[in-house]
């Protein structure tokens, strides 16, 4: 019965939703020169912290943007901190409500080191040969969707705002209007760690009310094509000082009897992590879940990235060499940002050192929290002989122990992942299939992290991951950029969300 029902009932829908596709695909079609150039007026805006009065200025553009496509739009300010843009759009008969989320502040930029120095004038450029070249934006006609934009935001996360304002623009031009009631969320503070969105989110809860939470920003595949991601991992800092001697001593006249603190450390961090990355501290793996069969399928369906790109990082090898990528992401992580004692080179002395330290983060899966982490991780120190101290050691107790270890925790982020089998999950990749003719990449988790556990947690809702950015569009570092065939696929991917989400999402009446 099942099978005869789904092929009935989804055979005219699939076809509804490709000629959908096509017609929001020639309206593009026709303007590509004009939304680029209107996407570089708005990346003219800059977006770093250190600037406010220009992040309020995309603030205050984006409710424009909304309210020109008659979207019910403001600010929710948060104190001297950036305010959230809030747009509401309400489809009569509607049932089901989604909040869409993207940022619109972006990381930090050193315009010296930006090709052209000018990271907020939006260029366009095509790759010749090696060498991404100039291209000025003609006044028509069709654009290469092998070129970039390139500007700081330009994919992360500007991106999605100008995806959806076209979508919205295509539906109207096509004669649509949206058949799910759609919130838009578009934070100023992620790139600054989401700091105070919990106020935002706490003082307008009846506001943001919805059954879920689409959540845009991060990479599309590596293979270039769209993926849904049900999840994110978290993360947590830890500094770390392990003490030598009170003074720098000569190596000749007390080495092989002062403790070295740089030898100490590194034999602190090969405690902690084997060369396969299994982490070594007693009990770190017990809250981990193994994944789900549906998890697995979902990660063994996904296109084979992995020689690719180990060829194009030239790495000899990969850790837990048969393992994917991508299953290597649904485990935690623990990386070693940085180390520091004594100089190297023309700078280096024959010398032991006072203190070392080092940098690390950790990925958590679900059910890892971070003070438990913490409490692991110190228990593992203590029984390798480490006396712990959170503050600077004392004299006392640098005398009185072995060895000595200073441990300066972040406040940490949980991790989020909904079932692939959730009505949210199901509604929305049966939505991107219809669409795309064919099945989206399904990621069980990103291996990044974002403020998605804060947003569940504060508004007990389930969130999902729909990134449209290139993965290659060196987001957080010099020369970012949009790869325009991203733009355009993001365009189609939400004018079908805002259409055809709603009829794969049935609420169920008890
Ligand atoms: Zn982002």
């Amino acid at each position: 019965m099942r099978p005869y029902f789904a092929a009935a009932l989804l055979f005219p829908a699939a076809l509804h939703a490709q000629a959908l596709r096509d017609q929001v695909r020639s309206w593009r079609e026709a303007r590509e020169p004009q939304i680029v150039r209107e996407y570089s007026d708005f990346l003219a805006i800059p977006n770093v912290a250190s600037d406010p009065a220009s992040l309020r200025r995309n603030a205050s553009t984006i409710v424009g943007m909304l309210q020109k496509r008659g979207v019910t739009a403001r600010l929710l300010e948060n104190g001297q901190y950036p305010p959230a843009v809030f747009g509401e759009l309400r489809t009569p008969g509607a049932t089901r409500t989604i909040v869409i989320y993207a940022h619109y502040d972006g990381q930090p930029v050193d315009p010296k080191e930006w090709r052209g120095g000018a990271p907020f004038s939006a260029q366009l450029r095509e790759l010749r040969g090696t060498d991404w070249v100039d291209m000025p934006v003609p006044a028509s006609g069709r654009l290469n969707p092998e070129a970039r934009i390139f500007a700081r935001g330009a994919g992360d996360d500007k991106a999605p705002i100008v995806a959806l304002m076209y979508a919205l623009d295509a539906l109207k031009a096509t004669g649509r209007t949206p058949a799910i009631n759609i919130k838009f969320f578009f934070e100023g503070e992620e790139e600054a760690g989401s700091a105070h969105i919990v106020p935002i989110l706490q003082n307008n809860r009846a506001l943001l009310a919805a059954d879920a939470w689409l959540f845009c920003d991060g990479p599309t595949h590596q293979s270039r094509q769209l993926q849904v991601a049900f999840g994110a991992r978290g993360s947590m800092g830890l500094e770390l000082t392990v003490y030598g001697p009170a003074r720098a001593l000569h190596s000749g006249h007390y080495g092989n009897w002062a403790p070295n603190p740089g030898m100490l450390l590194a034999d602190l961090v090969r405690s902690l992590r084997d060369p396969d990355g299994k982490i070594l501290i007693a009990g770190f793996y017990d809250d981990v879940l193994p994944p789900t069969a549906a998890e697995l399928a979902a990660v063994r369906g996904l296109p084979p990235v992995d020689s690719a790109l180990r060829a194009e990082l030239l790495l000899g090898a990969t850790e837990a060499r048969s393992a994917l990528l991508a299953e290597r992401i649904m485990l935690p992580g623990l990386n070693l940002r940085g180390m520091r004692v004594g100089q190297v080179e023309g700078l280096a002395a024959n010398a032991i050192s006072t203190e070392a330290k080092a940098s690390f983060d950790f990925r958590l899966v679900p059910k890892q929290t971070p003070d438990h982490i913490r409490s692991l991780v110190e228990a593992h120190l203590k029984a390798n002989g480490w006396f712990v101290t959170h503050a600077a050691a004392t004299d006392a107790e640098r005398l009185a122990h072995t060895k000595v270890v200073r441990m300066t925790w972040g406040a940490g982020d949980e991790a989020t992942r909904v079932s692939l089998d959730q009505p949210i999950s199901q509604a929305l990749t049966a939505t991107l299939d219809e669409m795309l003719g064919k099945p989206v990449l399904r990621v069980p988790t990103l291996g990044g992290s974002l403020p998605t556990a804060t947003i569940e947690s504060t508004l007990g809702v389930p969130l999902v991951i729909f990134p449209i950015a290139n993965h290659d569009d060196n987001q957080h570092a010099k020369d970012e950029n949009l790869r325009l065939q991203n733009l355009w696929d993001g365009i189609e991917a939400y004018a079908a969300i805002m259409m055809r989400l709603e009829a794969h999402w049935p609420r169920i009446t008890p």
